[in-house]
């Protein structure tokens, strides 16, 4: 049984690739890009399933899905467990795999190599806070996708273009405990205009995203 630490699992998520697609967010960053939307992420903590149960989830969703997207955290800091579940995802499905990595591409090299074809569309690259924020599936412009496969090269060869206008950003989504989260790639601000938006009207707002930035360009210090 190979651990797998995850911070979420969801179907269907729209806005992270064509179509209805399974969504897996890892836990655990070593990268914490500055700004970051998911800062909630970073920590490696111990609880992990396996993942043969995060499987077993997934299977109830397979008939209807269109594409797998595996974000996170950062997924290659779990190369084994991200394997299995590749592994495992391509045995039971035709669909595509998307995987967002904040590391640049020619480090991921030999973990592609080795788990060749597993991986339709790759976005690489660090989020940089203050790089502009125009093209599709991307936080920062700085951030490449590269279609690695025929699979991605249809799926995805759509996504190499600018953000449109009025584009769907978010899917929003309620835990049994009530709390409310997002799955996307927000503008910057988004969050911001979300917080004011529903603090007037007496709701409390807390987000994910790292701080870090907006506190040392206050001239705060930092945690
Ligand atoms: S943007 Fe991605 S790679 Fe960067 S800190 Fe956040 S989760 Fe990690």
């Amino acid at each position: 049984m190979t651990p797998i630490a995850l911070s979420r699992l969801h179907f269907p998520i729209t806005t992270l690739g064509p179509g209805n697609r399974i969504g897996i967010w890892f836990q655990g960053c070593s990268i914490r890009c500055p700004g970051c939307i998911s800062a909630d992420t970073w920590a490696v903590r111990r609880e992990t399933t396996s993942v043969e149960a995060v499987i077993d989830v997934m299977d109830q969703w397979l008939p209807n899905a269109e594409g797998l997207t595996v974000s996170g955290g950062e997924p290659f800091d779990q190369p084994n467990a991200l394997t299995e579940l590749l592994q495992a995802f391509r045995h039971r499905s035709e669909a595509d795999i998307l995987v967002f990595s904040g590391y640049p591409i020619e480090k991921l090299v030999p973990h592609l190599e080795r788990i060749n074809g597993l991986v339709d569309a790759l976005i690489s690259d660090p989020y940089l806070v203050d790089t502009p924020q125009t093209k599709a599936l991307r936080g920062s412009d700085n951030q490449r996708l590269h279609r690695l496969t025929a699979l991605g090269e249809t799926r995805f060869a759509a996504y190499d273009r600018a953000v449109q206008s009025g584009e769907k950003k978010f899917d929003l989504m309620m835990d049994a405990d009530g709390t409310v989260w997002m799955a996307g790639i927000p503008a910057r601000g988004d969050f911001e205009k979300l917080s004011s938006h529903l603090s007037n009207q007496h709701h409390t707002v807390l987000t994910t995203q790292d701080r870090s930035t907006s506190r040392a360009r206050r001239g705060k210090p930092h945690d």
